[in-house]
């Protein structure tokens, strides 16, 4: 055993390593043990397979005609994994000293973790992921550290990203955007009250100005007006479809600015382009282990059907996980609603850091 102040020691030599270090590039976000990575490579994934599909579908839809001999699965697969990536260029360069940890187990495991990255950057972003992927893990000790890491890592983001988010939140804030046109039309039904009515006004026009602000006036050109239907018989917000296959939003008088952004979100992943889509489907199957649960067991207290499944995961949320027949996620809109102020998106950020930023790396543009 090792005393506490010679693992001290081992850790601040760590960190020299670390900063100094060449070494190849990490890894890719999984839980690290062997039996986890052969699993990993022999078992079929569904969420892989899923994600996949979905992509595959969706460029054959468009380009099919095309290239009617082209394998999109293929394609699919390339840009799934293309897209996974996080921009390391929006974070800060220093990281405080690493955390002192209780066992020589922990401190040997945060050496190694912290050893396998290239970079102060790269670094920060493998142990977010390894963060991750430790807490969800079965062996105590393994959760222990990702609790380590992860509260090591909160103290790394108390120091810039509550204004670093603020701007985030503005970026876009200056930016011409004459020609969106963000609702078609917003019905009103008649059990629907002025004052309600009146809300329901202030609540869109802010979830409007947060998009404004967030998201690049390029994303936002190539979506279609949303028309938005306000109704006290809906069961909540949601995205519907009519008879003749038309999209809509539908919203309740309690439905808020969050809800809306959520509903929102799903607009923009299935409107705002490529990269968008595949890079949901991307932190999607990368976070997930590959099984399927019914939502109605991952989720106590609510009333889903049997069918209704998603994928199991370390996410914010299990919902995340959720998988739609048409290809739909809910990475971005879950995402999306966490960034309705920026105490929640700090929140969100110091819970799940990477998900966060690759939300910001793809309405954005960091690449
Ligand atoms: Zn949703």
């Amino acid at each position: 055993m090792l005393s506490r102040a010679r693992v001290v020691v081992v850790i601040a030599l760590a960190l020299a390593g670390w900063v100094g270090s060449a070494a190849a590039a990490p890894p890719r976000g999984r839980t690290p043990r062997l039996a986890d990575r052969l699993i990993w490579r022999w078992v079929p994934n569904l969420s892989h397979a899923a994600s996949v599909k979905a992509v595959s579908e969706r460029l054959q839809t468009q380009f099919g005609h095309a290239m009617p001999n082209k394998d999109w699965q293929v394609t699919a697969d390339r840009m799934l994994r293309r897209h996974g990536r996080i921009p390391a260029s929006v974070l800060p360069e220093s990281l405080p000293p690493l955390p002192a940890v209780a066992s020589t187990h922990l401190a040997a495991g945060v050496i190694k973790t912290a050893l396998a990255a290239s970079d102060v950057r790269s670094g920060y972003i493998y142990l977010e992921r390894q963060a991750a992927a430790l807490r969800g893990s079965s062996n105590e000790l393994e959760q222990q550290l990702g609790s380590a890491l992860t509260s090591y890592l909160a103290r790394y983001k108390a120091k810039w990203a509550k204004p670093w988010l603020r701007q985030q939140r503005a970026r876009f804030a200056k930016a011409p955007r004459e020609a969106w046109r963000f609702t078609e039309t917003v019905n009103y039904q008649d059990s629907i009250s002025s004052e309600q009515r009146a809300v329901i006004e202030k609540r869109i026009a802010r979830a409007k100005r947060v998009l404004e602000h967030l998201v690049d006036p390029q994303v936002l050109l190539r979506m279609p007006p949303v028309p938005i239907q306000v109704g006290s018989q809906f069961s909540g917000p949601c995205i519907a479809t009519e008879a003749n296959g038309r999209k809509l939003i539908h919203l309740t008088p309690t439905s808020s600015v969050k809800d809306l952004l959520h509903e929102l979100g799903h607009w923009v992943e299935d409107f705002g382009g490529w990269r968008i889509f595949t890079t949901m489907h991307a932190l999607r199957w990368r976070r997930s282990d590959g099984r399927l649960s019914e939502l109605g067991k991952l989720l106590e207290g609510t009333t889903y059907d049997a069918t209704q499944k998603a994928f199991n995961g370390k996410f914010v949320a299990p919902y995340i996980g959720r998988k739609y027949a048409g290809g739909s996620t809910e990475v971005l809109s879950m995402g999306l609603e966490r960034l309705v102020n920026t105490r929640a998106a700090y929140k969100f950020f110091q819970q799940d850091g990477e998900h966060l930023l690759l939300l910001l790396a793809s309405l954005q543009g960091q690449r």
